[in-house]
């Protein structure tokens, strides 16, 4: 009989991953299925990155980097902060990683243990309650809720801190919700903090570049007073379409980037060589590949929101960030993840159950709008079809 540790029986997983196995296994057997469920951009990966990726391959980049990431790539991170944050910061702080997901591990791990409470967005990305389950601290849910817009509410953040409090997790362009918080809740959620030096916040901004609306996303690294705690997560998954690549970045306070050093030793040594460089391309090339990307995401916005608002029983507030919008379907007479999976095997739509994102997920569905205008409009008809049908 093998001991397996009880820690990975807490550890949990993303259903996307398995709505889309089960996508998958539905179009093999000839169903026309339409993926809502996933959340990567369906873009290829800017040319003139994939070119400086295969460049590097050929000039012999094949062996370890530095665990931190080659220098050059640091220095382009750096660059991107001041370009897009207008904050300076020592590329001796940043750290490469493979994926936005490894900053969030090293964080969680450095932070959660039995009897430490660590706060996360619910509904929030499933990994931050799975690690923080992991490490046998207690997660503490943030209610992030559809009457705010989807935005954090300072208030009822700091009111959930308690002595035992390490760490709190903010992600504002917001998955599932696409929420983006406003400056001044983030203000006040930061002023708030001063009452609390001891807790840690790791600020995930992977979707930082996608906002609508004339939106603007603000960074947690602008905030001077929290710096030397702030964990500040950001990666090209989204914004360059790298999903496959695995390349993340981070800003680590002083103290603990040591700790963030010796993790990446014992756990993967370096991100691959290439992915690095072709990372520098990206962050130092042409930024109109993320503009028409965006751009593209709020044409099928618009697509997406007024095909939610008009299928009966279903309401959609317009989302300010991301790719995704999160309907309420609680009129509808269904329990989300029951609609969810019908959805997918009838009407052949793959969505996600609110409810896989946390407990106020309940009465939700996600849909990913990385899918192209024809197929979201396609998807719509068949849920207008659906729940005209089935109610
Ligand atoms: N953070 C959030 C909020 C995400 O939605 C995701 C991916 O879906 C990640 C982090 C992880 O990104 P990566 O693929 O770079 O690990």
């Amino acid at each position: 009989m093998l001991h397996v540790v009880p820690a990975f029986s807490r550890i949990g997983e993303e259903n996307a991953f398995a709505v889309l196995a089960r996508a998958q296994a539905l179009a093999a057997q000839g169903r026309d299925i339409i993926n809502l469920g996933i959340g990567q951009p369906d873009m290829p990966t800017p040319p003139h990155v994939v070119e400086a990726g295969i460049k590097a391959l050929r000039d012999g980049h094949h062996g370890y980097t530095p665990a931190t990431g080659i220098p050059p790539l640091r220095e382009a991170v750096a660059r991107d902060i001041r370009r897009r944050h207008g904050v300076e910061v020592s590329p001796e702080s940043v750290m490469i990683v493979p994926g936005g997901k490894v900053t969030m591990f090293m964080a969680i791990l450095m932070f959660g243990e039995p009897g430490a409470e660590i706060l996360y967005p619910d509904p929030g990305f499933p990994i931050y309650r799975s690690m923080i389950e992991y490490t046998g601290a207690t997660p503490v849910p943030v209610p992030i809720r559809e009457e705010n817009g989807f935005a954090f509410s300072a208030a009822e953040t700091l009111a959930l801190i308690t002595p035992r409090t390490r760490l709190l997790i903010v992600n504002s362009p917001a998955n599932p919700t696409g929420g983006v918080t406003p400056k001044a809740e983030i203000d006040a959620l930061v002023a708030g903090l001063a009452a609390h030096p001891d807790v840690a916040v790791l600020s995930d901004e992977i979707y930082g570049t996608m906002t609508y609306d004339g939106e603007t996303h603000h960074s947690l690294l602008s905030y001077e007073a929290i710096r030397d705690r702030l964990i500040y997560l950001d990666g090209a998954s989204k914004t360059y379409a790298m999903t496959g690549w695995r390349l993340g970045w981070s800003v680590w306070p002083k103290p603990l980037y040591d700790n963030a050093r010796k993790l990446a030793v014992n756990a993967h040594s370096c991100v691959n060589a290439a992915t690095q460089w072709a990372g520098i391309a990206a962050l130092d090339g042409p930024q109109d590949c993320v503009a028409e990307m965006v751009a593209e995401f709020d044409r099928r916005r618009a697509i997406v929101v007024a095909g939610l608002n008009a299928l009966p029983g279903v309401s959609c507030i317009a989302p300010k960030g991301a790719f995704y919008a999160f309907p309420n379907v609680s009129r509808t007479g269904w329990k989300a993840k029951a609609l969810a999976s019908t959805l997918l095997e009838e009407a052949g739509v793959a969505t996600i159950g609110g409810p896989d994102f946390g407990v106020h997920g309940e009465g939700f569905l996600r849909l990913s709008y990385a899918n192209s205008a024809e197929n979201i409009r396609r998807a719509l008809e068949r849920m207008q079809g659906f729940l005209s049908e089935r109610k």
